[in-house]
């Protein structure tokens, strides 16, 4: 098979440098991303562990706290189904390159599973489980229907071109269509997967089943997407802001916000905080960060970002460019983690100066970040809760297209609002009552429901 793709540009610049003989055994495996190789590769970044030990960890501190049962726990801990299919695409250098595509059902007891793709080349098993396990205790801590599920695809997306990226898609489509369905199993965006990534989903599944907007979310509006998704999870952080501020005592006027990661989590956080009233003065991508005590304009930096600029070379007033590592130490109220896992960690926890932090990637805070963090006084509002705004209007979505029924974007964003509020009560209550972190009190609630459905289900 020839695909027929654009040259050009930076595309595949990483994929094209490999060169192997057909009887090059060490060239083989360079093209070979499938999982022997990917999963033996060291884990880049100074987390002390990986995300699948961080999300376990936070799960055996509120099951002790509930006292579950070791039989219990074994199942509450592991997945129900755990998929890794092959996906070989030929790629611009005219190489069949082989990657891995996982998807992870975690737990169903609360409804069909939900979660969405990751693309990134260090993806693997354990990544997903994590990710998938997350968000088991989210749905569950926000009271939507549904459980837990997470799919990742170990690709360089960045360096792909648009083609390469939709023959992925499609193939890791057409070898897990089977495990998906409006009431099985319904995939969402992630790092480096979006509306266009979501459209190739839903169009591949329909070939098969025939139009089925309901199998993914976050779609584009035109294909059934809902208004208000892609800054959903953006907008509940600052609704998760709102309500920690009067804890705090926090003014937005005289509020600080630094950003970690200015994509679809970040760019939205960045706007709708300023929107309110917040001052930007530190944002990073993977490619640097850049500070100003005087506030970046979010809608600027986007604007530059869009027209081919790196986020490091904007230069608004007062901005400077400074290191990824300094970007985390900056004098703030709000810190917020909208990049990947293990960003805080035992070897930076110490130098944050902010005063809250509000996660808004998933599992950003090792479990000894966490300690020391709790020991300084930093209010956290942990992943499970804060950064749920787009599972929630993820709900929205697949409920508007079971109903083929449009609502309008006040009335997401008015929805949205409602649960989050509910889910930030719910567990601040809680962590009140138990004595217990925002973080422990998230999962002893999310648990004690997963295991309610679970037990009234006859499942345990
Ligand atoms: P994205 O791909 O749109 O953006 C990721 C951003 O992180 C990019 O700006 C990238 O440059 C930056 N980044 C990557 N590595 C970095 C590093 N080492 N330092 C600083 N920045 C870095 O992804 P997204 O959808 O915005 O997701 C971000 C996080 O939020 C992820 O942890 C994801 O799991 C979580 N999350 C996303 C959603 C959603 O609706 N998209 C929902 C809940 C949680």
């Amino acid at each position: 098979m020839d695909v027929h793709v654009k040259q050009g540009g930076v595309v595949n610049e990483a994929i094209a440098t490999v060169e192997p003989k057909a009887t090059d055994a060490g060239a083989t495996a360079a093209l070979d991303m499938s999982p022997r190789v990917a999963n033996r590769a060291a884990k880049p970044g100074a987390a002390e562990m990986s995300n699948f030990d961080i999300v376990s960890h936070y799960f055996e501190l509120a099951a002790d706290r509930l006292g579950i049962e070791p039989d219990l726990r074994a199942v509450l801990r592991s997945a129900y189904r755990e998929v890794q299919v092959q996906i070989p695409v030929r790629c611009l250098d005219g190489k069949i390159h082989v990657f891995s595509g996982y998807r992870v059902q975690h737990n169903g007891a609360r409804g069909p599973y939900k979660g969405g793709v990751r693309y990134h080349e260090e993806v693997d098993l354990d990544e997903v489980r994590a990710l998938a396990a997350l968000m088991t205790w989210k749905t569950a801590i926000t009271g939507i229907p549904f459980g837990g599920a997470k799919g990742g695809i170990n690709c360089p997306a960045e360096r792909l071109s648009k083609a390469e990226l939709q023959l992925i898609t499609r193939s890791f489509i057409d070898k897990i269509e089977k495990l998906l369905g409006p009431t099985r199993d319904i995939p969402a965006p992630d790092v480096n997967t979006n509306a266009q990534v979501m459209a190739w989903m839903m169009d591949e599944y329909g070939k098969l089943h025939g139009h089925t907007p309901a199998i993914v979310t976050g779609k584009p509006i035109s294909l059934g997407g809902s208004l208000g998704r892609q800054e959903a999870t953006g907008r509940g952080l600052v609704y998760m802001f709102r309500e920690a501020a009067r804890t705090l005592e926090l003014h937005p006027e005289r509020t600080r916000v630094v950003l970690q990661g200015f994509g679809n989590v970040g760019s939205w956080a960045a706007r709708i905080f300023c929107e309110l009233g917040c001052k930007l003065i530190g944002v990073s991508d993977v490619g640097g960060a850049i500070s100003s005590a005087s506030g970046i304009d979010p809608e600027a930096l986007l604007a530059h970002i869009q027209a081919g600029g790196k986020l490091s070379e904007y230069s608004g007033p007062g901005v400077e460019a400074i290191a990824s590592d300094e970007l985390l130490q900056l004098d703030c109220e709000v810190l917020v983690p909208a990049a990947l896992g293990g960003t805080i960690h035992a070897a930076n926890a110490e130098q944050i100066r902010a005063r809250m932090i509000i996660e808004g990637a998933n599992s950003p805070t090792t479990p000894t970040a966490d300690e020391i963090l709790h020991e300084k006084g930093v209010f956290i509002v942990p992943d499970v809760l804060a950064n749920a705004g787009g599972v929630v209007v993820s709900y929205f979505e697949w409920v508007q297209n079971l109903q083929h029924f449009r609502w309008g974007e006040r009335e997401v964003n008015d929805k949205l609002g409602n649960i989050m509020r509910r889910a930030y009560r719910e567990v601040r209550d809680r962590a009140a009552r138990d004595h217990a972190t925002m973080r422990v009190a998230a999962y002893e609630l999310g648990i004690e429901r997963v295991l309610e459905a679970a037990r009234d289900r006859g499942y345990v």
